[in-house]
């Protein structure tokens, strides 16, 4: 064992973080170890759709850790039941299955759908995805991603996905072929930067995939559990998916991921699938928490106020300062920057307090907890505000 230099670097170095240490979160809010207080517009990136700690959660983990911890996958526990039967009872799904992270869970919509086509289709396992598409980081949620960063990693990737083109119908029907299984997307492309799919495309989806007898798979891991102001994104479109994956807000800040389908779709055998820490009833209690307060109807219609001020908060800032278009839905939106500049606003933000997210070089991205204020979004924009002005000559350089 050798002793790391600086505690630093006893963590693996995935990515650049700013040095930092953040020690309490409350709502909107985040503090540092110095007591510096930032103002939380990523929210461990849309993952704490109640912001911060919230007392719901808290209780919710405190009671149920009293209680049981972890059975064993291999037996019945309430808390998973229970939130099982309230997303059946709120979704056009029939069962599901918890996992601990939303590649877990895609992993796991990847292997049910190879499984109907073993079943049912004559072993046709392709499943087609999307340029600009983001899955996840195990290896097939990485060969899933149309993601061009991640193309030369890792290789050999895993075979059987191919990449249509986002709201461009003919793009997938060219490459449906007897091999073919599924169809699998994002209905807003989040990493990509915010790219939605049209309620036109994802009907049309639904008409292509249904007359080849192809599974449709929605990955509602970043628009689902109420961010995009109705529970699930596909609502919006009037469409019934085959397949379902949640993550990032299902837990409201704890490792929480779900994988749900239709009756038909739902064709795992004994051995197929599983996972020690699956279901286990701490994470779904948090899961229960979550989804009784973002799950009425009061909450949801709150969101798409907001969603709305929010966006109409940002469309001020772009005409000020020359910007492009806002894009997104509900309270998962993008400003888009006209230039490279994104890495250089989060950094200058990052200083003035305010944590932002830049996806792409050229966007800004705010998925803010599901309950932000209008007073928190008026001082997010304030904060931008000045951090554009600041850069009104960096913008000329960059
Ligand atoms: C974040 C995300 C994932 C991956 O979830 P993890 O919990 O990081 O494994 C998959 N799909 C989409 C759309 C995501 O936003």
């Amino acid at each position: 064992m050798t002793t790391a230099a600086h505690p630093y670097d006893a963590l693996m170095d995935i990515t650049a973080r700013p040095p930092a240490v953040f020690v309490r979160g409350e709502g909107s809010w985040l503090w540092d170890d110095a007591g510096k207080r930032y103002l939380d517009f990523v929210q461990g990136w849309a993952v704490n759709c109640l912001g911060h700690s919230p007392a719901i959660v808290a209780e919710a983990l405190a009671a149920q850790s009293k209680r049981l911890l972890t059975p064993s996958p291999a037996f019945y526990n309430a808390p998973s039941l229970k939130l099982a039967k309230a997303l059946v009872d709120r979704s056009c799904f029939d069962q599901v299955f918890f996992a601990n992270s939303g590649a877990e869970a895609n992993e796991g919509a990847i292997k049910l759908a190879r499984k109907y086509g073993a079943l049912h289709k004559n072993g046709a396992h392709e499943i087609i995805t999307f340029a600009g598409g983001f899955h996840g980081r195990t290896l097939a949620t990485m060969s899933a991603s149309g993601k061009k960063a991640f193309e030369p990693l890792f290789e050999p990737k895993v075979p059987g996905f191919r990449k249509a083109r986002l709201n461009d119908l003919t793009s997938v029907e060219g490459l449906i072929t007897c091999k073919t299984v599924a169809v699998m997307l994002e209905p807003i492309q989040g990493e990509a930067g915010v790219w939605p799919a049209t309620d036109r495309f994802l009907q049309a989806l639904r008409a292509l995939t249904r007359q080849h007898g192809l599974l449709l798979i929605v990955d509602e891991i970043q628009t689902g559990i109420g961010r995009t102001g109705k529970l699930f994104h596909y609502e919006h479109a009037g469409i019934e998916p085959d397949i379902m994956t949640l993550g990032k807000g299902i837990g409201g800040g704890v490792p929480l991921a779900a994988l749900l389908a239709s009756e038909p779709a739902s064709c795992f055998e004994h051995g197929d699938q599983g996972g020690t820490f699956n279901g286990n009833p701490l994470m779904c209690a948090a899961g229960l928490a979550v989804l009784e307060r973002v799950g009425s109807a009061e909450f949801l219609q709150s969101i798409t106020e907001v969603g709305r001020y929010l966006e109409s908060e940002l469309q001020r800032l772009s005409t000020r300062h020359g910007l492009g278009e806002v894009r997104g839905r509900g309270l998962l939106l993008a400003l888009d920057l006209k230039l490279p500049i994104g890495a250089s606003i989060v950094a200058q933000a990052f200083e003035e307090g305010l944590l932002l997210n830049s996806p792409q070089p050229d966007a800004l991205r705010f998925m803010p907890a599901l309950n932000v204020t209008r007073d928190e979004i008026g001082a997010m924009v304030d904060g931008l505000d000045r951090v554009l002005k600041r850069s009104g000559t960096a913008r000329l350089v960059a």
